[in-house]
C-alpha cells in the first residue's frame, strides 16, 4: 500500500517511540533502520526511518534526513512528520531547526510546527516553555546532559537560533479554543511570515486539537505523541481504509532465546524474574575479554531448540565498575556487545527465530549482525516496546528491542507468551 504518512526520526529509540504509538491504533507501522538502500517496495501506510543524526554535523544531518525524505517521496508519502526527542535535545546549531528548513524547502513547505510535549510521560509545554514534570527544562536535569545540554526552557528562543526564518507561539489559549481557531492562528502567523511555529500542550486532549488543526500540513515536527491522533484522523478523512489491516505475526517454528546486555535496575530485576523460566548462563566482560566467546557459543549450541535460553552480562552497578575498571568503559561494553551480537547470529543459525533483546546498544548491535534493515510493528509488550517482526536470510524472525528501563519485571516472559497469543 502506498504510504501516507512518511517519518523521518533522528535516533532509533525514538523511531522505534515514534513507530509503537501510530501503531496503536491498529495500523501497519514499518520501521526502517537507516535510509533504505533500495527503492520502496511493498511499503506501509506508515514508514519511519530511523536515522542517528541528533547529534551529528548539521551538514551530515541535513544531508541524511534529505536522502530519507527522498525515499519517502517515492513510497508515495505526501505528508511528513520529523521526530526529534521530547526534550527538544539540540544545541544552537541544530539539528531541529535546520532539519526543519531543509525539509521545508524541499517540499516547498511555508510552515511548519514544533510540538515536542508528550504530557503523559511528563513533557508539556507552556507558552512556548517546555517542562519536564514539573522542572523547566533547564532546571532539569537536561542541563547538565553531556551532548546537548540545555540551557534554555524557551522553545522559541531555542528554535530561532536554529532557523533562518522567523519563529512564532500558538499558546495554550488558543489551543484550548480548538482545532479550528488553532487553524485561523496558524494561517494568521503565516500571513505575517511566520514560518516556524512552537505549539504549547500541556495536556492529551491538547494534542488531538493540535494533531486535527495540523494534518493536512505537508510537514510536521514534534515528539512522538503528537503524531498519535494522525492514523484515527486520516481514516475519518478516507485517507486511510477503515478497514486496513493491521499486521499478524508470521508463523513461526519452535525456538527462542534471551539475550541481555543491559545493566539497568529494570533489567537487573527482569533477568532475576526470569531464572528458572529455561537455562540461563551469565557472561562475565573479564572472562570474554581473554577467552572471547567461544564458551558462550558451545553453551548456546548445547541447548534444547524447545528451551528458551537467557544469556545476560547484566550485572549490578558495583560489578560492572569493577569490569570497566579493568577493561576501561568501552572496552567492558564492546566485549559484551559483540558477544551478543554473535549469540544472537548463532541463535538465529541454529534455528531460533523468536528474540527478546533487552539494552539500546546492545540492540543496535544484535540488529547489525542479523542485518536487520526494516522491522514491522507487531502487538504492544509494555508501554514503548513492542514486538517486531523481520526477516533474516529470507526467513521470518519476532525480536522485540528493549532498552534500559522499560518493561515491568516479568517483561521477558510477557514478551514470549504474547507473542504466542498473537
Ligand atoms: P541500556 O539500554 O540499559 O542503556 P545498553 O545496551 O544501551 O543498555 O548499554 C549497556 C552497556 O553496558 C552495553 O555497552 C553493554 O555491553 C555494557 N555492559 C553490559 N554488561 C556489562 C558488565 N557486566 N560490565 C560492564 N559493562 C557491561
Amino acid at each position: 500500500m502506498a504510504t501516507i504518512l512518511g517519518c523521518i526520526a533522528d535516533d532509533f529509540t525514538g523511531a522505534t517511540d515514534l513507530a509503537g504509538l501510530l501503531a496503536r491504533a491498529g495500523v501497519h507501522v514499518s520501521l526502517r533502520l537507516g535510509v533504505p538502500e533500495t527503492p520502496p517496495e511493498d511499503t506501509a501506510p506508515f514508514e519511519v526511518i530511523a536515522l542517528k543524526c541528533r547529534t551529528a554535523p548539521v551538514d551530515e544531518a541535513v544531508a541524511e534526513c534529505r536522502a530519507a525524505l527522498a525515499w519517502l517521496k517515492q513510497a508515495g508519502a505526501e505528508r511528513f512528520f520529523w521526530k526529534y526527542c521530547s526534550t527538544f535535545d539540540s544545541t544552537a546549531e541544530g539539528n531541529i531547526g535546520p532539519v526543519a528548513e531543509a525539509l521545508m524547502d524541499d517540499l516547498g513547505a511555508g510552515q511548519t510546527i514544533y510540538c515536542p510535549a508528550f504530557p503523559e510521560n511528563g513533557r508539556s509545554i507552556f507558552m512556548g516553555n517546555l517542562f519536564v514534570g514539573q522542572q523547566p527544562l533547564a532546571e532539569s536535569p537536561m542541563k547538565d546532559h553531556p551532548l546537548t545540554p540545555m540551557r534554555d526552557s524557551n522553545l522559541v528562543r531555542l528554535l530561532q537560533q536554529q532557523v533562518t526564518r522567523p519563529v512564532g507561539l500558538a499558546d495554550r489559549l488558543i489551543v484550548a479554543r480548538g482545532a479550528a481557531a488553532l487553524g485561523d492562528r496558524l494561517a494568521a502567523l503565516k500571513a505575517e511570515g511566520v514560518a516556524h511555529v512552537v505549539v504549547d500542550a500541556v495536556a492529551n486532549e491538547d494534542l488531538g486539537i493540535i494533531a486535527a488543526a495540523c494534518r493536512e500540513m505537508v510537514l510536521m515536527t514534534g515528539g512522538s505523541a503528537v503524531a498519535m491522533p494522525l492514523p484515527d484522523l486520516y481514516r475519518r478523512d478516507g485517507l486511510l481504509p477503515a478497514d486496513a489491516p493491521s499486521l499478524k505475526a508470521p508463523d513461526l517454528p519452535a525456538g527462542a532465546v534471551v539475550l541481555s546486555g543491559s545493566c539497568s535496575a529494570m533489567t537487573n530485576e527482569q533477568v532475576a524474574a526470569y531464572a528458572g523460566h529455561g537455562p540461563s548462563l551469565r557472561l562475565s566482560p573479564l572472562d570474554l575479554a581473554e577467552d572471547g566467546p567461544v564458551a558462550a557459543l558451545d553453551w548456546l549450541a548445547a541447548q534444547p531448540l524447545d528451551s528458551t535460553p537467557m544469556i545476560y552480562a547484566t550485572a549490578a552497578p558495583d560489578e560492572v565498575r569493577a569490569a570497566q575498571d579493568k577493561l576501561g568503559v568501552s572496552r567492558a561494553g564492546e566485549v559484551v556487545e559483540q558477544t551478543l551480537a554473535a549469540l544472537a547470529l548463532a541463535a538465529f543459525d541454529a534455528g531460533r527465530r523468536r528474540f527478546v533483546v533487552a539494552g539500546g546498544e546492545t540492540s543496535g548491535a544484535v540488529s547489525q549482525a542479523l542485518r536487520l534493515s526494516r522491522l514491522d510493528i507487531g502487538t504492544e509488550i509494555a508501554p514503548g516496546v513492542p514486538w517486531t517482526f523481520a526477516t533474516v536470510k529470507a526467513a521470518p524472525i519476532a525480536i522485540t528491542l528493549k532498552s534500559g528501563n522499560f518493561g515491568d519485571r516479568d517483561f521477558f516472559a510477557t514478551a514470549l507468551a504474547r507473542l504466542e497469543a498473537s
